[in-house]
């Protein structure tokens, strides 16, 4: 008898590379596409890793708690780390990227996330592009959350190394990921003798072994649960149209944002600005008094399914994210989020309007 997802042919050479060329087309790029096998952080590590070393300067944004991680793997590479840090509540602006730039001519490598589905905001990628682009140095950006969920343009913005994972928007498995490498960071990392070989980590193995040998042989058995639900993902996006998944997207976090506001009960938008929160998830503020975990966990208890989660570490206590992505990014999960949050903070002594928050919900995201 045969098992679903056991007793798989092994991935041939030809559908691996296929599998690179669809990713490749998600992105509208022409640079050269690895496939990492592992969650997000891999390709993220092997990226500051091969790209940074000693005597190299790197501009750190932090809008989020992911720029946190890479400081440290920058400082681990002997790097020396200017940080750009903004509240998690908004964006950071090209021009405060420039200004940090000027400051510090000797910056050779950005690194920036584009959204942050942990604290819900997002950064204006293309401008910011443009100030790393004319100042040479080499551009970083962790495009986990954006993928799938907004425009992501890495060719068109500029980006050198862009990171994505399946598991957010894209609506596929945790356990893989994959970087678009420009030329200009091939012949960096390549002149980099800190860079990690014959390591997992090593993009430059990947290179040599695969993509320099005409893609013909693979260097190891591709996983391919992880590799079928990838092409599984990326087909389901190119069949519903990228640019419907993505309208998906918007319209739940416009829907969160107004269904919250008019929820009521002390509850607010996270991220100050709309023009600065992430499609891919809504981080709401909890009023005082409340704890932001206790009611995700009342919420919960109503629905185990719902995609609700409380902010990770400080932030438990007053965020709380509704992570409208991949599947959950329906009217559907929407209202039934904040309408579980709706009778959590009734439950909790605060005064809700559940069906106002359903009408704001109707009215910015009608169906048709
Ligand atoms: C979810 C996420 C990651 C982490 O991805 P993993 O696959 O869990 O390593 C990285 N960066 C951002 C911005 C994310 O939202």
């Amino acid at each position: 008898m045969t098992h679903p997802f056991l007793d798989l042919p092994p991935l041939t050479a030809d559908h691996f590379a296929a599998i690179e060329r669809r990713v490749a087309r998600l992105l509208a790029t022409e640079q050269d596409v690895v496939i990492t096998q592992g969650e997000a952080l891999l390709p993220l590590e092997g990226c500051i890793r091969g790209g940074a070393r000693p005597g190299s300067t790197a501009l750190n944004v932090v809008t989020g708690p992911y720029g946190q991680t890479f400081g440290n793997w920058l400082r681990d590479c002997g790097a020396q780390v200017v940080d750009l840090a903004v509240p998690f509540h908004t964006a950071v602006t090209a021009d405060q990227v420039a200004e940090a730039l000027a400051e510090h001519p000797e910056i050779d490598f950005v690194s920036l996330v584009h959204a942050e589905a942990a604290t819900g905001n997002t950064n204006p990628v293309a401008e910011i592009g443009e100030v790393v682009r004319a100042h040479g140095a080499l551009f970083m950006l962790d495009a986990v959350a954006s993928v799938g969920a907004e425009p992501l343009l890495p060719d068109a913005w500029g980006v050198d190394l862009c990171v994505i994972g399946a598991q957010k928007a894209m609506g596929g498995p945790a356990g893989v990921s994959a970087v678009s490498v420009s030329a200009r960071a091939w012949e960096r990392i390549a002149a980099n003798p800190a860079a990690p070989r014959r390591s997992y980590l090593s993009l430059l193995d990947w290179k040599e072994r695969w993509i320099d040998g005409g893609r013909t042989a693979l260097p190891h058995a591709p996983a391919q649960l992880e590799m079928l639900g990838l092409e599984a993902c990326a087909a389901r996006i190119e069949d519903e149209g990228l640019e419907t998944v993505m309208a998906r997207h918007a319209s739940a976090a416009a829907a969160t944002r107004a269904g919250a506001v008019a929820l009521g009960g002390g509850l607010e938008p996270y991220v100050h600005e709309a023009r600065d929160a992430a499609p891919v998830s809504t981080t709401l503020r909890t009023p005082a008094g409340t704890d932001a975990a206790a009611l995700v966990t009342a919420a919960l208890a109503a629905d185990p399914a719902l995609p609700l989660v409380a902010g990770g570490g400080a932030l438990s206590k007053e965020m709380i994210r509704v992570n409208h992505y991949g599947a959950d990014a329906t009217r559907g999960a929407v209202l039934s989020s904040l309408a579980a949050l709706g009778a959590a903070l009734t439950d909790a002594g605060r005064r809700v309007d559940i069906e106002a928050a359903r009408r704001a919900v109707s009215e910015t995201w009608p169906s048709r």
